[in-house]
């Protein structure tokens, strides 16, 4: 019997993780730097969550989440975003009662029910950040910054923004009757899954990645237009503080997103050259959706980005993560008395934190010094029957093939600082 992994899965090999490694740590330090505290959620909740959260007429909901009856007959959802859940969390959690707006980020894997591709998996990684409690549009800045720092941290070139409204409570609806209106003269040249998000999610019909809808959705109505006061201030302020900074953004009237929750600005970061497949990051404010989940009314904002889109894009620009570190010291030996001590040298090494690799198996000291070179070890400890008899260790200094018998106790000294780690 030969297992494979799920289709739309990966593993993530060894030599891929110095590529996790970097993304994962810079991402860490970015958020520390604009002082977002770490979160993490479960990977399931209760499926209602998602379909109240997300949105019973998005993607998400109606095909892609993977959802299971456990063993109490409850219907739980792996998770296939992060909002819904750090909403719940901060509903459940009282996170209301602390000092607002709450800075947050976590980073796992979501779960979708996608056909896969480049860049599209079902079990992918996400970074998230959200922050609740406030309305300020230098709050939308700040993530959108946050998600560009990131980028920038881990090397990647040729960002832009793309920037939208999708309005509030208020203006929406006179928008989405607009649009209906405007749409009703369109509807024989749109594709099926447009004219059911005619019927059920309107706004969704402006995102369709159809050739032929994409250019009549071009010529539909403009949001910009119907915004009512508060969302238009706050979409022109948000716009100030781009150009003030000097980032790259475009104003895209087509982009509302796939999720239901959105509210006011809506935006992505995307870099040149991944394809399709551009968009790194997607986010947007959801003032609206703490409450429905049962917290308090609470406006909020954040953006998603997948972490393999990160990686993606940094192999087509060529970015190399820095080496994940190795041992500094390999410890070879020869014959049974030698191999006690060199377990107890390399033993001692580690807790003193020197990285020691050995390889055992009582191999010929040609194959472990094989082995040395291809870990890349600063030193290669020797032991052998000889340095049992005279309490000494052969170190041999790999960068200029040096040998220096030392006794056993100046060992420590001798190579430490010598490697990575
Ligand atoms: P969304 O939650 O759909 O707004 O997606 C936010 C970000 O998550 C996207 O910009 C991608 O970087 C990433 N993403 C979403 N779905 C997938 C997927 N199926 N596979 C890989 N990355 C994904």
């Amino acid at each position: 019997m030969k297992f494979q992994a799920p289709r739309g899965t990966y593993d993530i090999l060894p030599e891929d993780q110095a590529y996790w490694r970097f993304v994962t740590e810079m991402t860490r330090q970015v958020c520390e730097l604009y002082g977002y505290e770490r979160i993490d959620v479960p990977v399931f909740e209760q499926t209602g969550l998602f379909e109240r959260g997300v949105g019973e007429t998005t993607d998400i909901v109606e095909k892609e989440m993977y959802t299971f009856r456990d063993r109490s007959d409850e219907r739980m959802t792996l998770r296939p975003e992060f909002t819904a859940g750090i909403c719940r969390a901060y509903a459940e959690r009282k996170l209301h009662g602390r000092p607002q707006p709450l800075r947050l980020y976590t980073i796992g894997p979501a779960f979708r029910y996608e056909r896969p591709q480049a860049g599209r998996y079902r079990q992918f990684y996400q970074v998230d950040v959200e922050v609740l409690g406030s309305q300020d549009p230098a709050i939308d800045l700040e993530v959108m910054q946050v998600a560009w720092q990131i980028y920038e941290a881990v090397g990647i070139k040729g960002l832009s923004f793309q920037v939208n409204s999708t309005g509030c409570p208020a203006c929406r609806p006179g928008y989405i009757a607009t649009l209906k209106a405007w749409y009703e003269q369109h509807l024989d040249g749109i594709c099926d899954d447009c004219r059911r998000r005619y019927g059920e999610n309107p706004l969704r019909l402006l995102d369709c990645k159809r050739e032929s809808c994409g250019k009549i959705a071009e010529g539909a109505p403009r949001i910009a237009k119907s915004l009512c006061g508060a969302c238009n201030d706050h979409f022109v302020q948000l716009r100030s503080y781009l150009d003030a900074l000097g980032r790259p953004y475009e104003v895209n009237h087509r982009m509302v997103r796939g999720l239901d929750y959105y509210t006011k600005t809506v935006f992505e970061v995307w870099a040149e050259g991944i394809g399709a497949q551009n968009a790194v990051c997607g986010g947007g404010r959801y003032d609206g959706l703490i409450g429905m989940v049962g917290g308090p009314e609470t406006p909020a904002i954040g953006f998603a980005s997948g972490i393999e889109r990160i990686i993606l894009t940094m192999k087509q620009e060529g970015i190399e993560p820095p080496e994940v570190p190795k041992p500094a010291v390999f410890v070879a030996y020869l014959g049974a008395e030698a191999k006690d001590a060199a377990v107890v040298l390399a033993q001692e090494l580690r807790s003193a934190g020197v990285g020691a690799a050995a390889l055992w198996e009582d191999r010929s000291l040609k194959a472990q010094m094989k082995q040395a070179d291809r870990i890349g070890a600063a030193y290669t400890l020797i032991i052998g029957e000889e340095e049992v008899k005279n309490g000494v260790v052969m170190v041999r200094r790999m960068a200029d093939s040096t040998q220096t018998a030392l006794p056993r106790w100046e060992v420590l000294d001798a190579v430490k600082g010598g490697g990575t780690a």
